[in-house]
């Protein structure tokens, strides 16, 4: 006998090969008896940001060592404290010339890569703090859904204003835009309570970005804005309800594989291409 599980439409209880809900009529209710692994792996107690954080920050320090190795480290003040461009450009860095050269993967290993330590901490940290925030309200699927929409869509429709820049403060701010966006469709007193922390990280994003010269603020306002509207879409009592929605969880394993095949496709051409049309030095 197959373990049973629960319907993910309904709630009743059905046998892991069970062609058809008894309660609700879906079909393959218990997803082909992968129900359970898949409430193992988007367990809400157990945010998805920390271990993002940790992986960015491992990024940053690998890419320090290349870079350190090629001759590349950049040691200009903190924010200068990291790879150099070329080895940015390598490992996958948003640069308009190589996407236009058909490098599909940029917008979406760019937001991986960072430039320096005060860089990374910021992001990391908002990562942690944010990522808490969303997680709590939307669960582990629509978060990673926020971070990868905002991240890659923030440097595709900024292209033409940056030719070249990394960082996962696009999808940081989507985090932001997606704070208010709960806090606004949730309301009441905790509602207003995100809102507000929400726009508390939103200034101190826009003075961080006006004081450090180097900041893409083209990246960071298309960021909120696309994780504002992405979770403007999304049903905000559901994980009170029970669970987040199957559609929703296979759509962020879907661009987490993504994001993982295009690092290493990325990184594998990236070190091993000519690239004639770019001037590194
Ligand atoms: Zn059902």
């Amino acid at each position: 006998m197959s373990p049973a599980t629960t319907c993910g439409r309904c709630g009743v209880v059905v046998e892991a090969d069970a062609k058809r809900c008894p309660g609700c009529g879906r079909l393959w209710p218990s997803l082909f008896g992968q129900r359970r692994r898949l409430d193992a792996w988007f367990d809400n107690d157990r945010p998805f940001s920390k271990p993002l954080g940790l992986f960015l920050i491992v990024v940053y320090l690998v890419t320090c060592l290349v870079a350190s190795k090629r001759g590349d480290f950049v040691a200009g003040g903190l924010f200068g404290l990291g790879p150099g461009p070329e080895t940015l450009f390598r490992s996958g860095a948003m640069a308009t010339a190589a996407v236009l050269h058909g490098e599909w993967w940029r917008p979406i290993t760019g937001c991986l890569l960072h430039a320096g330590i005060l860089h990374i901490l910021f992001n990391v940290a908002a990562l942690w703090q944010l990522g808490g925030v969303v997680i709590g309200g939307y669960g582990n699927a629509r978060f990673v859904i926020v971070l990868f929409t905002s991240g890659t869509l923030a440097f595709v429709t900024t292209m033409t204003q940056v030719p070249f820049t990394i960082g996962a403060s696009g999808a940081v701010f989507g985090l932001i835009g997606a704070a208010i966006a709960y806090g606004y469709r949730r309301g009441g007193e905790i509602g207003e309570r995100i809102r507000g922390y929400g726009f508390q990280w939103l200034a101190y994003g826009v003075v961080f970005g006006f004081l450090v010269s180097s900041v893409n603020n083209w990246a960071h306002g298309a960021g909120a804005v696309v994780g504002f509207g992405v979770a403007w879409t999304f049903d905000v009592w559901r994980l009170q309800r029970g669970r987040e929605s199957d559609g929703a969880r296979l759509l962020a394993l879907f661009l987490i594989a993504v994001t993982l095949v295009a690092l290493v496709v990325g990184v594998w051409l990236g070190f091993t291409r000519d690239y004639p049309y770019v001037r590194f030095r």
